[in-house]
């Protein structure tokens, strides 16, 4: 894949406190952060969370942390995923399905101290299992997210020892684009795992992820065939109309019910889309962000794969 001109920008941009300023003054700004980030706070982004309960949808919470650089930043962000939990084990949540829990917190192991020098995988573990223990204890999911690929390793050896303690709670994320994963789908799906398949966000190389759009969707088809054959809960993230509608032919193919994997979707993308999924009686959860530090997550989300930029402009501009 050839460099995309406007990565360099687009990084300086993100740090660019200036900007930052400048930027968030603007109504044109106002509406995209709106229209992709629930709130600033955990109480401002509440409303959408009970508006997307109250259309039969479920939710995945995400904390936008920065890049975590001290064990201390790291332990403040424990702190808002525990306050996070308490709020949401008192909301009126639809019903708790066999299958399903309602209400799920997302989880970046980065923003838990990741890439702290030394001992970093160790302090994301303890913290994560603080997160997950909580979570477990109130009836709440815990997905943890897949970021670039030099912390998938250390990643999904973290979701299995989680999962020791709580495999009901725990899941992760499968990023279709980089070339382990169908091994990857393989050996979780075994393990009966709950796994949230996505395209995959970051800018990877050559080496270790296929470059090609079309690549990507035949590797996404192949990890969702395994996925749904296998024993574990699949959830298929996604708003490609090819990927939604080979999912549910998956799905059937494979014995599965409707109660038995579901569709997720990014607040703000696709709403009419989600409504009819859910209007076909299919599960849609939707992904929620909310934090004061939007900014470097819009900017960097566009800056780490040059499709995000016109994803999320598309997006705002979309019916
Ligand atoms: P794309 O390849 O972006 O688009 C394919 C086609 O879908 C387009 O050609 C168009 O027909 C249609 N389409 C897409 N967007 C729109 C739109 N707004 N309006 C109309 N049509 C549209 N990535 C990670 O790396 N790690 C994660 O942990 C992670 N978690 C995620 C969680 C959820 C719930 C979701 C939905 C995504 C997550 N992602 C994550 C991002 C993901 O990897 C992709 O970058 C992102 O979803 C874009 O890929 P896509 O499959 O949606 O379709």
């Amino acid at each position: 894949v050839l460099s995309h001109p406007l990565r360099p920008l687009l990084l300086t941009a993100a740090r660019s406190q200036r900007l930052e300023r400048g930027l968030t003054r603007m109504p044109a700004t106002r509406r995209v952060v709106d229209r992709f980030v629930a709130g600033a706070t955990r109480d401002s982004a509440l409303p959408a969370v009970r508006e997307l309960l109250r259309q039969n949808k479920f939710v995945s919470i995400d904390y936008l942390g920065e890049d975590t650089t001290e064990p201390a930043q790291a332990r403040r962000v424990v702190d808002q995923y525990l306050a996070l939990i308490e709020v949401l084990a008192g909301l009126p949540a639809p019903d708790s399905e066999a299958t399903a829990r309602p209400l799920e917190v997302s989880l970046k192991l980065s923003a838990l101290g990741q890439a702290l020098p030394g001992d970093g995988h160790a302090v994301a573990l303890g913290n994560a299992r603080i997160v997950a223990a909580a979570a477990d204890a109130v009836g709440l999911w815990v997905t943890v997210d897949a970021e670039n690929h030099t912390t998938t390793d250390s990643t999904l050896s973290i979701v299995r020892e989680l999962r020791q303690h709580h495999p009901e709670t725990v899941g992760t994320v499968l990023q279709a684009y980089l070339l382990r994963t169908e091994a990857d789908c393989h050996a979780f799906a075994a393990e009966g795992a709950r796994i949230r398949l996505c395209k995959g966000a970051y800018r990877e190389p050559e080496s270790v992820a296929f470059q090609r759009p079309a690549e990507v969707s035949a590797s996404y088809l192949r990890c969702l065939r395994i996925l749904m054959a296998g024993k574990g809960y699949p959830m298929v993230a996604t708003h490609d109309p090819e990927m939604i509608e080979t999912a549910a032919l998956l799905a059937t193919a494979a014995g599965r019910g409707r109660d038995e994997f579901e569709f997720q979707m990014l607040y703000g993308v696709r709403p009419a889309e989600q409504d009819r999924l859910v209007r076909l009686g299919q599960r849609m959860r939707v992904y929620v962000p909310f934090g004061d530090q939007w900014y470097g997550y819009l900017v960097r989300r566009m800056a780490e794969r040059p499709a995000n930029l016109s994803f999320f402009l598309r997006a705002a501009t979309a019916q």
